[in-house]
């Protein structure tokens, strides 16, 4: 049946897109992995350098510590706190607000900074300039508007299928109401596309 059919290849579509969706999530985690394996690198790094700062009786450089603390959350606090020669639970308070800097996440390429006020902030907070978030929600508004046309189109389509089919006498209570999903109608108790009733 050309309906089972069209279905088959549906189930068939899902399965090969969850097969990307795995490889894509084993890459995500491996790489994952390896940002946490280097970010305790790191630490240990800041460790022996805590202790050579110490015995040489040189404060830890504030300017890292700043950096550390607000450009790589990876680094744990207590990484960051012992060259400091500070305790974990005082590192946040010593840090302030801090003004992340990083490229916009645009294609534009320019620094952006903005004022955080904790480590889980700046890492949430949005990273597009204001043009390239104006480009991205004028691009979506123009989507919306495409589609909608499309979408009326689509609806126009339909109405003249079914107008024909039921000329030639069809049946068009075998579709179920399926908002969206191309060849799909609402129907009223009688089994009569709703679209098509004035
Ligand atoms: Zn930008």
């Amino acid at each position: 049946m050309a309906d089972e059919d069209a279905l088959s290849r549906e189930y068939e579509q899902v399965t090969q897109m969850l097969d990307a969706l795995d490889t894509a999530i084993a890459e995500r985690d491996t790489a994952k992995a390896r940002a946490t394996a280097t970010a305790r690198a790191v630490g240990g790094q800041l460790e022996r350098l805590g202790y050579l700062a110490r015995i040489a009786g040189i404060p830890f450089d504030r300017e890292l510590a700043r950096r550390l603390y607000w450009d790589y959350p990876d680094l744990l606090v207590s990484e960051i706190a012992h060259p400091m020669g500070a305790h974990v639970s005082s590192v946040a308070r010593e840090m302030g607000n801090g003004a992340v800097e990083r490229p916009c996440g645009g294609a534009c390429g320019r620094i952006i900074t903005w004022q955080v006020s904790s480590r889980t902030d700046a890492r949430k907070q949005a990273r597009l300039c204001p043009e390239c978030s104006a480009e991205l929600e004028a691009r979506r508004a123009q989507r919306f508007a495409e589609w909608q046309v499309e979408r009326v189109r689509g609806s126009e389509d339909d109405r003249q299928m079914l107008r024909e089919a039921l000329e030639r006498g069809g049946e068009p209570r075998r579709y179920a109401e399926f908002p969206g999903v191309p060849g799909t109608w609402a129907v009223d108790e009688n089994g009569v596309p709703l679209v098509l009733i004035d």
